[in-house]
C-alpha cells in the first residue's frame, strides 16, 4: 500500500493536465504576453465576479501581497488565532508590511462578527490603526470547516461600517464551494480580495490566483515584483490551472466522501477520541489509549500510510486527487484490523 495522506499538496499532475502544460501557449509574463496566464487571470476573475486578476507563485505570496496592500506599516489585522497568515507564513505580516496582527480565539478557525466589533481599535493615538479583516475558508487548522454565508455576510457589514478591507485566504476556497453549494460570484462580491490555491486539492504543481478589484490588483502585480515573484513562461502553470478549473473542481466531492468514509472507520476504535466533523477533505482527530499521534502514524507508515501527527495527540489526514476510492477499502480495512 501507497496512501499519502499528509497534505493535498502532494498531488502530482494527471496526464490530460502534463498534456495541457505541454500545449500551453506561453510568453513573457512581466511583459504582461503570456497568454495562459492572461486567460486565467481573466477566466477567475469573470468566474467571481471580480475585475481582475494576478497568478502568483504560491499561496503565502498571494495572501501576503494583498496584506502589504491592503495596509499600511504599525496597522493591525485581525483573524483567527490559528489563521495560515499568522501561523504558517513565517511572520510575513510584520516582516513584509510592518503590521501587527490581533489574533481571535475561533470555532475551528472561524471567527463571527461580534468578535470582529469588539477587535477594532478605537481612534485613538495609542493604538494601532485597525485596516484588515482575514478571513480563511476552508479552515486548515480548523479540520476543513466552512464558513455560514450568513456569519460572511456580517462580518462584511462590519468592516462597512468601520472602512475596513476583508481578505480572503481562500486557499481552499473551492472545497468550501463544491460543499456547500456557496457561489463563486457570492464570494467575490463580498470579498476586497481572494487568494484561491491550485496547489492543493486542484492537482496542479504551482500557483495561486489573487483576485480584486482593478486598483488593488494594479497595486498587487507591483508588489509581486517587488516579492520577486514577477515570473515569465508561467503560462506552463497557468495552464495547469486552466485544466484544473474544468476538470478538478466538481470531483472534490469524492475527497470529501473519502474523508467521511475514513472517519466512519476512525470512529469505531478505541484508540480514536473525537474526530473534527468532517465538512470537507481535511480529517483531524485525536488519538488516546494504546496509541499516541506518533505511534499511530508511524504503525500507519509500517503498511505504506502516511500521515501527519500534528500535536502529541491530534493526527490530520488529508484526501485528493492522488487518493483512489480502492486505497480507501484498503485503508479501511486496515483501520478496521488495528
Ligand atoms: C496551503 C495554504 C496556503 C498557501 O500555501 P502555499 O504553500 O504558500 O501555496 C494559504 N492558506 C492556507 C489556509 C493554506 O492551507
Amino acid at each position: 500500500m501507497k496512501i499519502d495522506l499528509r497534505s493535498d499538496t502532494f498531488t502530482l499532475p494527471t496526464p490530460g493536465m502534463l498534456e495541457a502544460i505541454a500545449r500551453a501557449e506561453v510568453g513573457d509574463d512581466v511583459f504582461g504576453e503570456d497568454p495562459s496566464v492572461n486567460e486565467l487571470e481573466q477566466r477567475m476573475a469573470a468566474k467571481f465576479g471580480m475585475e481582475a486578476a494576478l497568478f502568483c507563485p504560491t499561496g503565502t505570496m498571494s495572501n501576503q501581497v494583498a496584506i502589504n496592500v491592503h495596509t499600511r506599516p504599525g496597522d493591525e489585522v485581525i483573524c483567527e488565532q490559528q489563521a495560515h497568515v499568522y501561523i504558517y507564513e513565517g511572520g510575513g505580516i510584520a516582516f513584509h508590511s510592518g503590521s501587527q496582527v490581533k489574533a481571535l480565539p475561533g470555532n475551528r478557525g472561524r471567527i463571527v462578527a461580534e468578535q470582529v466589533v469588539a477587535a477594532i481599535n478605537p481612534d485613538d493615538v495609542h493604538k494601532a490603526r485597525t485596516s484588515l479583516v482575514c478571513l480563511e475558508n476552508t479552515s486548515n487548522r480548523g479540520g476543513g470547516s466552512c464558513y455560514n454565508w450568513e456569519d460572511v455576510l456580517a462580518i462584511k457589514q462590519v468592516c462597512q461600517i468601520h472602512g475596513l478591507a476583508l481578505h480572503l485566504d481562500g486557499a481552499r476556497l473551492f472545497n468550501a464551494l463544491v460543499a456547500t453549494g456557496q457561489t463563486p460570484q457570492q464570494y467575490g462580491a463580498v470579498f476586497d480580495s481572494i487568494s484561491v490555491c491550485f496547489n492543493k486539492g486542484m492537482g496542479c504543481p504551482i500557483g495561486s490566483v489573487l483576485m480584486g478589484g482593478a486598483a488593488f490588483i494594479r497595486q498587487a502585480r507591483r508588489v509581486r515584483k517587488l516579492f520577486g515573484g514577477g515570473m515569465r513562461q508561467a503560462g506552463f502553470m497557468a495552464a495547469a490551472a486552466l485544466y484544473a478549473l474544468d476538470h478538478h473542481i466538481d470531483r472534490l466531492q469524492e475527497d470529501h466522501m473519502h474523508a467521511r468514509q475514513l472517519a466512519a472507520a476512525l470512529e469505531k476504535k478505541d484508540f480514536i477520541g473525537s474526530i473534527l466533523p468532517v465538512e470537507t477533505n481535511l480529517l483531524i482527530f485525536e488519538v488516546k489509549g494504546r496509541f499516541t499521534a506518533a505511534t499511530l502514524a508511524a504503525t500507519l507508515e509500517h503498511y505504506g500510510v502516511r500521515c501527519l501527527a500534528i500535536s502529541p495527540t491530534q493526527i490530520r489526514m488529508v484526501t485528493h486527487l492522488g487518493i483512489h476510492s480502492a486505497m480507501i477499502s484498503q485503508l479501511v480495512q486496515l483501520i478496521d484490523e488495528l
